[in-house]
């Protein structure tokens, strides 16, 4: 990648909305969610995509809070397939029927990837803060599979309930998913506010690595299973969406143009408004996504590093959050200064015992 012409975004997450009906404790959304009022409106969301499409994105994934908040989330998704973008709605299934679904087949939905909050009604209710949550989205998954939808299930992990991992399983191979993806909850947004009562231990950490080779051996063909570990058990980082806006763009309900969905909490960066300048110049042009390209605004460790080139220094929000300094090494490296302290904090909170704090929308 040159620091000096990226190629085009392959991949867009379109934030619609904060609203969600679920509450969950790890949700990726920030704190400050934001109030329908301050939206973008469905013209402003088709101009989007029709400049993201002619910009060279392929993807488009419907994402939010709970995307079918949104009344207009068909008129959307046919305007993106109608631009040539493929269509994969992100969901809690919670605020669909088979009404919508049958509306989302019509106007081309490619694919749809349904979050699982719990393996039972007792957990997943409890962990998205929803009474009945759990019946209902099974039941959404059974329309799915009678449309014929391909299904990614996403299933987030953590310590309470890293445990039932085997069952997590059971329950793809059962709505008949084609890809599971075991992601290890990531400490941005309500899911910071809830570390001790979300951070794996070391052991189970060790155990979801062996559960999930075992199982992508013995489902070779039937099921792909997507493994995000667990950073603070780690000794190296992950390369953070494949390098700071090499890849993917955000565009959050209010119009903000993000590399990531964690982005916003650099402060020192400005980030403008999709509504507001063309996409391409907020790519190729803007202070924020030049930020963190190429190499050059590395320190050591990280600048001289053979490993640079795979893992671009680990994610800049994780530095920002943790070592105070977006350009910092991220302290999940073994080489960070501050990867002692890291752990050290993993370990302390993955021992401790804290109730939820749920997401909540302001009033
Ligand atoms: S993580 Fe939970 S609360 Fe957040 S958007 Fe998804 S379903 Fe809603
Ligand atoms: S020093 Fe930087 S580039 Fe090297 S492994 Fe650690 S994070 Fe990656």
């Amino acid at each position: 990648m040159s620091a000096l012409r990226p190629n085009p975004p392959m991949a867009m997450l379109a934030e619609l909305t904060h609203r969600c009906p679920l509450a969950c404790p790890y949700c990726s959304n920030p704190l400050e969610l934001e109030r329908k009022e301050r939206e973008l409106t469905t013209d402003e969301w088709k101009d989007i995509f029709s400049q993201a499409a002619e910009m060279g994105v392929l993807h488009v994934h419907f994402s939010g809070g709970e995307p079918a908040s949104r009344r207009d989330l068909e008129e959307m998704v046919a305007h993106a397939r109608d631009v040539g973008l493929y269509t994969n709605l992100i969901t809690s299934g919670i605020g669909l029927n088979k009404r919508r679904l049958d509306a989302l087949n019509e106007c081309g939905l490619d694919h749809v990837q349904l979050s699982l909050q719990g393996v039972d009604s007792e957990m997943a209710d409890w962990v998205g803060g929803y009474k009945g949550g759990f019946d209902r989205k099974m039941q959404v998954a059974e329309w799915i599979g009678e449309i014929g939808f391909p299904l990614t299930l996403n299933a987030v992990m953590h310590k309470k309930n890293f445990d039932r991992l085997d069952e997590t399983i059971a329950i793809a191979l059962d709505m008949g998913a084609r890809r599971l993806e075991v992601a290890t909850v990531q400490f941005h947004g309500w899911a910071a506010k809830n570390r001790a009562a979300l951070m794996p231990t070391r052991e189970q950490a060790k155990q979801a690595r062996l559960t999930v080779n075992a199982a992508r051996e013995r489902l070779e063909g039937v099921l792909v299973i997507d493994y995000v570990p667990a950073d603070h058990h780690s000794d190296y980082p992950k390369p953070c969406m494949g390098g700071w806006a090499s890849t993917g763009i955000n565009v959050a309900p209010d119009g903000a143009v993000l590399p990531c969905h964690a982005a916003h909490t650099i402060k020192s960066l400005t980030f403008d408004k999709a509504h507001e300048k063309p996409l391409k110049e907020i790519w190729y042009d803007s202070d924020a996504f030049n930020a963190f390209r190429g190499f050059d605004w590395m320190q050591e460790p990280c600048r001289s590093c053979e490993l640079k080139t795979k893992d671009f220094g680990g994610c800049r929000c994780q530095a920002m959050a943790i070592a105070g300094d977006a350009a910092a090494t991220d302290p999940v490296c073994i080489k960070s200064p501050l990867h002692g302290e890291l752990v050290r904090q993993a370990e302390a909170d993955a021992e401790a015992d804290a109730d939820l704090v749920y997401r909540v929308m302001p009033t």
